[in-house]
């Protein structure tokens, strides 16, 4: 299997176009005529929609839904029907088998770590969000080990907000421990985060008003009783469909 090592080796420049290394990545696979299978962490539907139309073309995907940083659980539970939906009409839209596997929700060990770590002031975008995509990143590699995937990635690094540097620095120290490798990528560049947008439009999904942890929301003033009623009334509106 192709690893991202190599490529990254004979790139000399200090910050890593992590796009160029998917790029050439998918270039050999081309030539070794390889389609390789992928499993991608999602946090929910909005950032696995231009990944998916992406990368379908060159191998067989699977969104791998494992997120304990949710809160509150009605809004978990929200997402991920959110996921689950848009994956089943782009294969409808597209003839693709994209899979959709959801981890066991256990926000208790989320919430452990960062107590554990002290990480629970930390400002959005700082220490905790790093041991936040590490833990799910972790999850990811050892599901793609348990489900028999090439490689396992993750569909944030098109969200504008999100560190891709940071994800992929992470996913290649991930790939150190387990034995399944990791896929570079900063999905943002050439358009994919416009183009989730127009996809979302297209596929009526739900945006989500804040990251995902009860820290990052409480700092941003979000009313977890207004989240959970609206929750609790989408999924009564699509569950008795
Ligand atoms: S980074 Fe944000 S928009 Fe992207 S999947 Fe996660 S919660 Fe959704
Ligand atoms: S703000 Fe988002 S990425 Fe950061 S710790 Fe919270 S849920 Fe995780």
């Amino acid at each position: 299997m192709i690893e991202m090592d190599g490529i990254v080796a004979k790139m000399k420049n200090q910050k890593i176009n992590y796009d160029r290394v998917l790029k050439k990545m998918i270039q050999q696979w081309e030539r070794s005529e390889e389609r390789p299978k992928i499993m991608l962490h999602s946090c929910c539907a909005p950032c696995s929609t231009y990944v998916l139309e992406f990368l379908s073309e060159y191998a067989d995907l699977a969104i791998y839904f494992a997120n304990p940083n949710i809160h509150p659980k009605k809004e978990y539970e929200r997402r991920a029907w959110v996921q689950k939906d848009f994956i089943e009409k782009f294969n409808q839209e597209n003839g693709t088998n994209v899979r959709y596997i959801e981890a066991p929700y256990k926000p208790h060990e989320f919430m452990k770590m960062a107590k554990e770590r002290g990480l629970t002031d930390e400002p959005e975008g700082g220490l905790r969000c790093r041991a936040c995509f590490e833990m799910r990143l972790d999850m990811v590699a050892e599901a793609a080990v348990e489900y028999g995937y090439d490689y396992f990635g993750s569909a944030l690094t098109l969200s504008p907000k999100k560190n891709a540097q940071m994800i992929n620095e992470l996913g290649a120290e991930v790939q150190k421990l387990y034995d399944v490798n990791y896929l570079p990528s900063d999905f943002k560049k050439n358009k994919g985060y416009e183009r989730s947008l127009e996809m979302c439009k297209d596929y009526n999904i739900y945006r989500q008003c804040y990251c995902g942890c009860v820290f990052a929301a409480q700092a941003q003033g979000i009313d977890f009783k207004e989240v959970n009623k609206a929750a609790k009334e989408f999924l009564d509106t699509v569950e008795t469909k």
